[in-house]
């Protein structure tokens, strides 16, 4: 999965442009900086190779979340739908500009399910956000004609999938707007960062203008800027951003190996009767930074994974279902609405009402998954020594374990 995993003399090429002219902030210090310009060059490098108009930079993924839903005019009073199956930012994000996380049922794309996005649309509803988790894709057809229908804006968050594509377009760009995440152990990273992409010029404008304190980046310098509306500081450094100039480049030789890995797991896994993989809408646009896959019962599940750590094989796979971060289950803090600083009473009602749901049809798929995190550092020796030792596991509790007819 993470670009970390090959540091190579190429970032430190980059960031060492950065400290050699000593001006680590995107914006301004025209004469010192030399025409070095990491975070613009990263901007206009990521149009490139994903296919977008317009690309802002973010200080992480869950700022970029923030800053589209901003843009987009998602806040007080509006309804946000996401997946029960997702990584905190998610909701975190919608809490952060005063909108409702409206949690709905995944299906086994381990994303939104079409139908339980339709079930859960109100008057109030403001967008659909599907979370391509773990390198795949969400069912975008059926998302985008629901969203089409409705008249709702469609964010994508692609943090997990950088690199996967639908139907020919990346993951990311399809949608009003879509996110990555830079973070440390994503596919590219900066160490922290992220993007907003879309392709709508004003929508950018707005971007640009509220992860710089309302600047309009008009002026002939920073204090003759006009700030048409209120902004924060979601900013990248330029330190960060040249981290991840070196890492886009580098992002074909990261998915060729990825894939290729992925590719020698899943077939070991997918020789063991019982074992079942995760629905994959466009296959070939698969990031594959993880293989997902099912046991037949939730006992079966827990027992592998318990044999598993046993064997010492547990670490890089994931069973969410237990796993405090990214599903519904063990989110305490968000069913008890639990806030540093005091929420406005309607919208902690309605997070807890929400967070409250029963999610059984989630469950029955959570439970049975396993997400295996692919490393670009395996030999084949090793992703072969690795699937032994998964199918012995998995073989040895299927047989004391047999799934009643
Ligand atoms: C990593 C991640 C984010 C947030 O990214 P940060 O850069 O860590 O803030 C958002 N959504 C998903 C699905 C992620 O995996």
């Amino acid at each position: 999965m993470p670009g970390f995993e090959l540091w190579s003399d190429k970032e430190r090429k980059e960031v060492n442009d950065v400290l050699e002219t000593g001006i680590l902030m995107r914006y301004g210090f025209d004469g010192p900086r030399k025409g070095i310009w990491k975070s613009k060059e990263l901007e206009e490098a990521i149009c490139k190779r994903f296919g977008c108009e317009y690309a802002q930079l973010t200080s992480s993924g869950t700022a970029a979340l923030t800053t589209a839903m901003s843009a987009l005019g998602i806040g007080y009073g509006d309804e946000v739908i996401c997946p029960a199956f997702t990584f905190v930012a998610s909701f975190e994000a919608i809490l952060s500009v005063g909108a409702v996380p409206v949690l709905v049922d995944i299906d086994e794309t381990l994303t939104l399910s079409p139908e339980a996005v339709k079930k859960a649309i109100t008057p109030k509803t403001k967008a659909v956000m599907p979370v391509h988790m773990c390198g795949s894709m969400a069912d975008m057809d059926a998302l985008i004609a629901i969203c089409k229908d409705r008249n709702l804006y469609l964010l994508e968050d692609a943090c997990q999938s950088i690199g996967g594509t639908y139907k020919g377009k990346h993951l990311g760009t399809i949608g009003d707007a879509g996110t990555f995440s830079f973070d440390f152990v994503k596919t590219m990273t900066c160490a922290e960062g992220g993007v907003v992409m879309m392709n709508d010029k004003a929508l950018h404008e707005k971007c640009d203008g509220y992860t710089d304190h309302g600047h309009d980046h008009n002026g002939a310098d920073r204090g003759a800027d006009l700030h048409p509306f209120i902004g924060y500081n979601y900013r990248i450094s330029e330190l960060h951003a040249a981290v991840g100039l070196a890492q886009i480049i580098r992002v074909d030789e990261f998915l060729t190996i990825q894939k290729k890995n992925h590719g020698l797991l899943k077939n070991m896994l997918a020789q063991v009767t019982g074992v079942s993989f995760r629905h994959v809408p466009d296959p070939v646009g698969d990031s594959c930074s993880f293989v997902s896959w099912f046991l037949p019962t939730k006992e079966i599940t827990s027992a592998v994974v318990k044999e598993m750590k046993a064997e010492g094989i547990l670490p890089g796979n994931f069973y969410w279902y237990e796993n405090n971060w990214h599903y519904i289950s063990k989110w305490d803090h968000l069913k008890n609405a639990t806030t540093l600083n005091a929420l406005h009473p309607d919208l902690k009602s309605k997070v807890m009402e929400q967070a409250n749901k029963n999610f059984v049809a989630s469950d029955a798929i959570m439970s049975r998954c396993i997400s295996t995190a692919i490393s670009l550092l395996w030999t084949e020796e090793q992703i072969k020594e690795k699937g032994e030792k998964m199918v012995k596991v998995i073989q040895k509790v299927l047989k004391e374990l047999p799934v009643a007819n």
